[in-house]
């Protein structure tokens, strides 16, 4: 997300590698957000400002936006207040999230947001300005123009009278700095909540195999580092944009559409992986080589594939990829089940499409309370995730935290224990020691399991 175009000069690079060792776990980055906006499904029952589920309370004049108090309501005005009208205009119909978002913006820039700086560093900062904004791309990209025009026909509507709708040109530009840059905020449990725009952040790029990871604490962003580096150098600090439990093709394409660049990570470069993504199981179980099934021995212990186990796999992985592709919203628990049996012994258990089952298993069998199959596909899981979500990730951690809350509810207190104490191991890296869901959520989860243990 970074500008080569930058309005201002390069920070001194080597400048900054003059500070500290960084260590696993240290925040190295907290920021507020330039703008952001409540995604509007939440709307009656999330704060406009905080973000928190609250018995909300909505404004007088609008009518269209929430708050959970009247400090909440105060603190919002300053920015509110300029799109408070048109929002009240907009009533009965809701704003997409997108061009309630570019009102944002425009409004935040009109009313002398063009000079806030974000700081990555003490000196290094940038403002909204030296944020990337494709412009040449976008104007290539007929869905974005698509896209762009609509967004363009609801702010006129919305705002059109007073006049401050920028020229297209102008609104391109404001709305390629938004996609390229834009973050999802997320909740503790690592839903989308809101978009936002942060400024300073956006010095970091991109890696499949990142060293830091961004969190949120309400609107707040952290960055806190996952590997031990020699020093603060933000050229040499990467996080991911994308879903990482995916193949590199995918994964590229999903940078190359939203992001305008072609990732050439060592993961992204690596042929290896893909192989992995896609093995088979070995016919011998006691080789746990990642079998290629177009070869016609294994590799590592020369067992001969067969054609059925070839046909196996060919059938087996067509209705896998059909079946996930047809539950993107909401994951069945019996179409799961379907794949997961014809699986077993055909598929590799690091398989891709196999860990994306399990997940999709995982969360279908909680969302119906079905807590012993819960249970089993989650801790089969674990070392999918572990593999493609690496060892320091937030994903990683909750899935951790899910399990020993199961544990806990099945009567398992000292299994729930050990996973317990694994999430926090983890989220204390990724989310920081302070953080509500371990002050909150773990802690109160870990007691409860300490107690059980000594009581069974
Ligand atoms: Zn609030
Ligand atoms: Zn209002
Ligand atoms: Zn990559
Ligand atoms: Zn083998």
């Amino acid at each position: 997300m970074q500008s080569p175009t930058n309005s201002s000069p390069p920070q001194p690079k080597s400048k900054e590698c003059g500070s500290a060792a960084v260590k696993r776990g240290t925040r190295i980055l907290t920021e507020k957000p330039f703008a952001f906006v409540l995604k509007s499904k939440y709307r009656l029952e999330r704060c406009d400002n905080c973000l928190e589920v609250a018995k909300v309370l909505k404004c007088s004049n609008c009518r269209y936006v929430s708050y959970c108090n009247r400090a909440c309501q105060t603190q919002a005005w300053g920015l509110h207040k300029h799109e408070c009208p048109f929002l009240k205009k907009a009533l009965p119909r809701i704003v997409p999230d997108a061009a309630r978002m570019l009102c944002r913006l425009i409004l935040r820039l009109e009313h002398g947001g063009d000079l806030v700086r974000g700081y990555y560093t003490e000196h290094g900062s940038r403002k909204f300005r030296d944020l990337m904004s494709h412009y040449a791309e976008i104007k290539n990209d007929p869905k974005r123009i698509e896209h762009l025009e609509s967004l363009h026909a609801v702010l006129t509507d919305m705002m059109g009278d007073k006049a401050i709708v920028p020229n297209k040109t102008e609104l391109m530009s404001i709305y390629g700095r938004l996609i390229t840059n834009g973050f999802n905020i997320l909740d503790a449990e690592m839903n989308s909540i809101a978009t936002a725009i942060y400024l300073g952040v956006s010095i970091t790029d991109h890696s499949c195999q990142p060293n830091a990871v961004a969190t949120f604490e309400g609107t707040e962003l952290h960055i806190y580092a996952i590997e031990d580096m020699p020093c603060l150098d933000w050229s040499k600090i990467f996080i991911s944009y994308i879903d990482l439990l995916n193949t590199p093709e995918q994964r590229r394409l999903d940078l190359k559409e939203h992001y305008y660049f072609l990732c050439v990570c060592s993961k992204c470069t690596d042929s290896k992986e893909t192989l992995e993504m896609n093995g088979a199981a070995c016919p011998n179980n006691k080789c746990s080589a990642f079998l290629n099934i177009t070869h016609n021995v294994c590799r590592r212990c020369g067992t001969g594939v067969t054609p059925k186990l070839r046909n196996a796999y060919k059938e087996v992985m067509t209705l896998t990829q059909a079946n996930l592709e047809s539950m993107k919203e909401v994951a069945y628990f019996d179409a799961c089940r379907v794949c997961l049996d014809k699986q077993a012994g055909v598929l590799h258990p690091l398989n891709l499409w196999h860990v994306k089952t399990l997940d999709a298993a995982f969360e279908a069998a909680i969302e119906m309370g079905k807590w012993t199959d819960a249970l089993t596909y989650g801790q089969q899981l674990v070392p999918g995730f572990r593999k493609y979500y690496g060892p320091w990730n937030p994903l990683l951690g909750l899935l951790y935290m899910k399990l020993g809350k199961i544990q806990l509810y099945e009567r398992l207190p000292k299994e729930a224990v050990h996973n317990l104490e694994e999430a926090q191991r983890i989220l204390s890296v990724t989310h920081g020691r302070e953080h509500r869901l371990l002050q909150e959520q773990l802690k109160h989860l870990m007691l409860q399991a300490r107690h059980e243990m000594r009581d069974s």
